[in-house]
């Protein structure tokens, strides 16, 4: 680490902190999800169209409370259109979208989205480059929720518990005081995903983590992401089939979509010998 990286390092935690601790003005409170039905998002008849070009067409699908969903389809098929409309960034020109049985999404900005439960992961690590591991988590567990900021200028001792079992559970315990710009391309995914968990999420959607990752980060996020089902639902979005094999175990529900809707649904061998599937997706 340079002394370049490190002074840019303590500015800009210093500026974090200087606006944690003004304040983040009038806060939207969410109302809390419910989840008693079983049901952590329901997506119903989403069409967005991009001039004239609908990038999702009618598109429904349901998600259960503690479920790994992987999605799958061909480049294009809408998957990232999907989760901008979940998270808020982009608004369908029709549709459904709850959050538990209780929560419109789409009466929610992307802010308010993120702060009723629902943590996304966008295809590039996006962590604090030249803040530590433990800065970057640190900063999550502060970020967006202004009240928790306020009250805490230290960490609490329940909060560095907190932040000790995360290192662990992202796999870089060890790493916790290396610059995140030091880090490989797969440990910077997992900072993020730790820094997403920071947040307690009940809902997470991960685009396309495990590309540009070696195997053995693969299998490790694999490990990651089924010690979270259950406590989390899942949406997971991937091209790596061995990966999407190692996550549904067999047992658990793949949705293909193609087209911007879904084109099947059912279990990784039941859509991979899907004819259709092949001929639009695996068959390549
Ligand atoms: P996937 O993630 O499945 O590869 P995307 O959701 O990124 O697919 O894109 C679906 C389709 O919508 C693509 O044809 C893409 O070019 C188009 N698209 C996505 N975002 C926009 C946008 N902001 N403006 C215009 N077209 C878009
Ligand atoms: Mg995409």
């Amino acid at each position: 680490m340079t002394p370049e990286l490190m002074a840019a390092g303590a500015k800009a935690l210093a500026e974090h902190k200087a606006r944690a601790a003004a304040g983040g003005g009038a806060r939207f409170v969410a109302d809390e999800a419910y989840f008693g039905q079983g049901v952590a998002l329901y997506v119903d008849g989403i069409t967005v169209s991009f001039d004239g070009f609908r990038a999702l067409n009618s598109l429904s699908l349901t998600i259960n409370v503690g479920e790994l969903r992987c999605i799958i389809g061909p480049n294009g098929a809408g998957k990232t259109t999907m989760m901008d409309c979940i998270t808020g960034k982009t608004r369908p020109d029709s549709g459904t979208v709850f959050f538990g049985s209780n929560i419109d999404l789409l009466r929610l900005t992307e802010p308010q989205i993120a702060q009723a439960g629902v943590g996304r992961k966008f295809q590039k690590p996006t962590v604090y480059e030249q803040l530590s591991v433990f800065e970057n988590l640190e900063l999550a567990l502060k970020a967006d929720r202004g009240v928790r900021a306020a009250l805490f200028h230290r960490l609490s001792g329940q909060q560095l518990d907190r932040i000790g079992e995360l290192l662990t559970l992202i796999h870089l315990k060890d790493q916790s005081q290396r610059t995140a710009g030091l880090l490989s391309h797969g440990q910077k995914q997992w900072l993020e995903i730790g820094m997403l968990l920071m947040q307690e999420p009940k809902l997470l959607l991960l685009d396309e983590p495990v590309a540009g990752m070696t195997d053995e980060e693969t299998e490790r996020t694999a490990e990651l992401f089924l010690s979270l089902e259950g406590k989390h639902s899942l949406v997971v979005v991937e091209h790596d089939m061995k990966f999407v094999g190692e996550l549904t175990q067999g047992r658990k529900t793949v949705t293909v979509l193609h087209e911007g809707s879904v084109l099947a649904e059912g279990l990784l061998n039941e859509v991979q010998a899907n004819e259709k599937v092949v001929e639009v997706y695996l068959g390549r």
